[in-house]
C-alpha cells in the first residue's frame, strides 16, 4: 500500500471540513480600549471560463470562506481590511500579495485538488467535497502570510514553513475535522510530489517535506490518537519521535507571537 492509499484510509470516516476554528495560539489577553478596525472581507469574482464554473459554485455553497472568515474575524484585530478574493488565476494556486494586502484563492485549486484526490477518496464520499479541506488549508496558510505582514511577526526560519505550520496548528485547533483536514493536505502534498520533480532551490520546502512536517504535527497534537500514522508508514519512526515536541514548541511560538494581537 502506498503512503497515499494508507493515508486515503483516514479519508474514509467523518467530516473533513474543519469548523471554525476556536484558535488556540491566540492566548487570551486583557481588552485594549481601542482594537484597531481591520476585517478579513471575502469578495467572489464570477469565472470566466466555464470549466471553473462547477469549482466556484462548490466554493460558494460550501461556505468554507464565509465561516472560517467570520472565526477570524472574532478573534484577530487586523490594522487594515484584507480582502480575500476567490476567483479565476488561470492556474491551481492560492496567494498572499503584499503590496494589495490580499488574499487570493484560485477557482482552478478545488478542481486541481479534486483531480488528484479523486482516486484515493472512499466511493461513499465527494471528491470534491474532500478536497475542499486542501483548499482550506490552502486559505489559512495564506491568512498565515498576511498575518505575519498585517502584524510584522519576526520569523526566523523560513516564512513558508511557518506559515504551513500555522495551517496546520489552527486547523488542528479545531479538532478531530481539523485534523482529518490536515491529513487530506498532507495526502495532497504526496500526491503532487509525484507529479513533477522537486525543486530543491524553492523557497517552499518540496511537497514531500511539507507533507511530511504537516503529518508530524498531527501525531504531535495526539501521539497516541494518531499512533496509525506511524504504523502505515505515512510518518517514518524516527521523524515522529521528536514531533510531540516539535508541536508544543512551534504552537507556543505561533501563540505568544499572536497574543498581542488578539480580539478576546
Ligand atoms: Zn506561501
Amino acid at each position: 500500500m502506498t503512503d497515499a492509499l494508507a493515508l486515503a484510509a483516514v479519508l474514509a470516516a467523518g467530516s473533513v471540513v474543519a469548523p471554525a476554528p476556536v484558535p488556540e495560539i491566540g492566548a487570551v489577553k486583557e481588552v485594549e480600549a481601542v482594537l484597531p478596525a481591520g476585517r478579513f472581507l471575502l469578495q467572489w469574482r464570477e469565472p470566466k471560463r466555464v470549466r471553473n464554473e462547477k469549482w466556484a459554485e462548490l466554493l460558494k455553497g460550501s461556505r468554507l470562506f464565509e465561516d472560517h472568515i467570520d472565526a477570524l474575524n472574532a478573534h484577530y484585530a487586523l490594522p487594515f481590511d484584507i480582502p480575500v478574493v476567490a476567483e479565476d488565476c488561470g492556474e491551481p494556486n492560492a496567494y498572499y500579495l503584499p503590496e494589495k494586502r490580499r488574499i487570493r484563492m484560485c477557482h482552478e485549486l478545488l478542481g486541481d485538488s479534486t483531480r488528484r484526490i479523486r482516486p484515493h477518496v472512499s466511493p461513499r464520499r465527494s471528491a470534491p467535497d474532500v478536497a475542499l479541506a486542501d483548499v482550506l488549508h490552502a486559505f489559512y496558510h495564506e491568512v498565515g502570510h498576511a498575518l505575519i505582514d498585517a502584524y510584522k511577526l519576526p520569523t526566523v526560519g523560513r516564512e513558508e514553513d511557518a506559515v504551513d505550520q500555522f495551517a496546520t496548528l489552527i486547523l488542528l485547533d479545531s479538532g478531530p475535522a481539523g485534523a482529518e483536514a490536515a491529513q487530506v493536505a498532507a495526502l495532497e502534498y504526496k500526491l503532487s510530489a509525484r507529479e513533477s520533480s522537486p525543486d530543491f532551490a524553492d523557497e517552499h520546502s518540496v511537497d514531500r517535506q511539507r507533507a511530511y512536517n504537516i503529518l508530524c504535527l498531527v501525531y504531535g497534537a495526539h501521539p497516541r490518537k494518531y499512533a496509525g500514522l506511524i504504523g502505515r508508514g505515512s510518518l517514518p519512526k524516527a521523524r515522529a519521535e521528536t514531533c510531540r515536541e516539535e508541536y508544543l514548541h512551534l504552537k507556543d511560538a505561533w501563540k505568544r507571537l499572536l497574543a498581542p494581537h488578539y480580539r478576546l
